[in-house]
């Protein structure tokens, strides 16, 4: 009788533990699909969208789009490239939406802040703010981009950016230029503000407007970016 209840004991012993490493299987089969399904980042970019809200900022001359809406259409763009690339893209706005507070006596003021928290707090190792230009002069053309005085690092990012922008687009300038802009001022990582052409005149606004021409020019900004994080 005792011999018995020792091996019927064994048996479940046996059959416990087989049932505990099937488990610890499967567990960490699970916990492998998991970690291998997420997205393992390589860098993080922070990718503000021009104006906002009540401020438009520059008006097409021709269509009269705004560029607070094609501002967004390229960040939204840039950030779905850098995702697809391992970047892992914060956004200071992903709508219409102004950043400042309703309530604030001073809207342009209160929307400064905010995008510099988001920038600041994004962790990001690079900052790219997209805006549109406009100038009386309906010839001038091309993308142009912005540094902080005095940020190496930013120079080195607009730098790498320019160069991959300008194999794409021939209007786009072939220098760098230091910008006084608030966001690449206060920005705490290497910032850069691209005008990614000019919405007075009528035929860069066609192209600016156009889908394929955003994802073009949303993927020279992207390579650009990668090639100073391969620096
Ligand atoms: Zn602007």
């Amino acid at each position: 009788m005792k011999v018995k209840f020792l091996t019927i004991k064994k048996k479940t012993i046996v059959i416990f533990l087989f049932i505990v490493i099937c488990l610890c299987g499967l567990f960490g089969a699970y916990y492998t699909i998991k970690a291998s399904a997420m997205p393992r980042y390589t860098h993080t970019i922070v990718i503000d969208a021009g104006h906002g809200g009540r401020d438009g900022g520059a008006i097409g001359v021709s269509t009269g789009v705004t560029e607070s809406e094609l501002n967004l259409m390229y960040a939204k763009q840039l950030a779905k490239l850098c995702e697809d690339f391992g970047i892992k893209a914060v956004l200071t706005r992903s709508d219409m939406n102004g950043l400042y507070d309703d309530n604030a006596p001073n809207k342009k003021k209160s929307e400064m802040e905010r995008r510099k928290r988001i920038i600041n707090n994004s962790g990001a190792d690079v900052m790219v703010s997209i805006h549109m230009n406009s100038f009386p002069l309906s010839s001038s053309e091309g993308a142009q981009i912005f540094y902080a005085k005095g940020s190496g690092g930013g120079f080195n990012l607009a730098k790498s950016v320019q160069t991959s922008v300008c194999k794409v687009f021939e209007s786009a300038r072939g220098y760098v230029s230091v910008g006084d802009y608030f966001v690449i001022n206060t920005a705490q990582m290497p910032a850069i503000l691209i005008e990614c052409g000019f919405l007075s005149n009528p035929k860069e606004e066609k192209l600016l407007k156009d889908k394929n021409y955003c994802q073009k020019f949303c993927y020279s900004i992207l390579a650009g970016v990668i090639s100073y994080f391969e620096m």
